[in-house]
C-alpha cells in the first residue's frame, strides 16, 4: 500500500510544505516489530513518518540512510528511504532488548542523528546532537545545523488501545531563501487546526484542501504528489551470511534433524527456509573455498 506526499508551495511562494497522512504505511511496517516495547514502537513510528516525509525532497537516485544513534552506542534505530518512496525501518538488536520508559530515556542526553545521502555520484554524511530527546524537534534542528535550512517537522500518532495506529499524519516546512522565519513558527502553531485537515488527508478532494489551506497560509500552490511505500530488499542469498555467524557443529545438527533450517529478516519479518540439501551445500562449499 502506498501513501501520499501532497506538495505544495505556500505564503506566495516562501514556503515549501508536505503533508502526509501515513497511517496505512505506519500499519504496515509497526506490527513487524509487536514483541517491542511501546517507546521503541514509537520512536521507530514517528521516525518512519519523518523520513517519510523527507522522501519527497530526494532527486533522481538519490538515497537517505538516517541512524539515530541513543545515549548508549549500541542502541540504534535505522529509518532508509529513496527518491523512489521506498522506506524502510527498523530498532537494532541491542536496542530490541531495552524497555525504555519514555522516548526522553530512551534517546538519553547525547543522543544523536545521523544522515547519509547519497547518488551514484557523491555521499554527504551529517550528524547533529538530539538537545530535545524528541524526534520532531530533534529533526528540525538537524536541519537547521546541519544544511543550514530553517526547517520544522511535526507530526502526531494516535495509537488504539490494542496498540495499533489508529491514525497517523504529519508536515515538513522548509522556508525558501530570503522568506522570514515567523512564517515557519506560524505553520507550527498552525499544526494544531490542521489537524481535522490532516487525519482525513487521503479522502479529502484537492478543493477542500485548497479552500482549508488558503485561509491559514495564503496564496498557496500544489506542485506534484510523490508515492512512499514499504520495500525491502532482503533475498534468501543475503541470509547465507547468517550461516557464517554459526559454527558447523549447529549445522551439522540441523541438517541431522531433517529440518529446514528458518531464518528471518528484522526489516520486513520475511522468513527464509534452508533445506538441509542447501545446508550440506553450504557446508561442502564451505570446506573448499
Ligand atoms: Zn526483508
Amino acid at each position: 500500500m502506498s501513501t501520499s506526499i501532497i506538495k505544495t508551495l505556500i505564503f506566495d511562494k516562501q514556503v515549501r510544505l508536505y503533508l502526509t497522512n501515513n497511517t496505512g504505511l505506519l500499519n504496515e511496517i509497526i506490527p513487524i516489530h509487536q514483541e517491542a516495547n511501546h517507546v521503541i514502537k514509537a520512536t521507530l513510528a514517528n521516525s518512519l513518518s519523518v523520513v517519510s516525509l523527507l522522501s519527497a525532497t530526494l532527486k533522481e537516485k538519490q538515497r537517505l540512510s538516517t541512524t539515530l544513534l541513543m545515549s548508549q552506542p549500541k542502541n540504534k534505530m535505522h529509518i532508509d528511504v529513496d527518491a523512489q518512496g521506498n522506506l524502510r525501518g527498523y530498532a537494532n538488536d541491542h536496542l530490541l532488548a531495552q524497555e525504555p520508559t519514555s522516548v526522553k530515556q530512551l534517546i538519553g542526553q547525547k543522543g544523536s542523528i545521523r544522515m547519509i545521502k547519497s547518488s551514484n555520484m557523491n555521499q554527504f554524511t551529517g550528524i547533529t546532537d538530539m538537545p530535545y530527546q524528541d524526534i520532531d524537534k530533534d529533526f528540525s534542528h538537524y536541519f537547521q545545523q546541519s544544511e543550514q535550512t530553517d526547517t520544522l517537522f511535526k507530526t502526531n500518532i494516535d495509537w488504539t488501545k490494542k496498540n495499533t495506529i489508529a491514525n497517523s499524519y504529519g508536515l515538513y516546512a522548509q522556508l525558501l531563501p530570503q522568506a522570514s522565519k515567523e512564517l515557519l513558527m506560524y505553520v507550527g502553531e498552525a499544526f494544531d487546526v490542521l489537524t481535522s485537515v490532516l487525519s482525513k488527508l487521503s479522502n479529502m478532494t484537492e478543493t477542500e484542501l485548497a479552500a482549508t489551506l488558503r485561509k491559514y497560509f495564503g496564496e498557496f500552490s500544489i506542485i506534484g504528489y510523490d508515492e512512499v511505500q514499504f520495500f525491502c530488499d532482503c533475498s534468501k542469498e543475503m541470509f547465507f551470511g547468517l550461516l557464517h555467524a554459526m559454527n558447523k557443529g549447529e549445522i551439522e545438527n540441523q541438517i541431522q534433524s531433517g529440518q529446514p533450517m528458518p531464518a528471518s529478516c528484522n526489516i520486513c519479518g520475511k522468513t527464509y527456509l534452508f533445506t538441509t540439501e542447501e545446508l550440506r551445500t553450504y557446508l561442502q562449499e564451505d570446506g573448499n573455498g
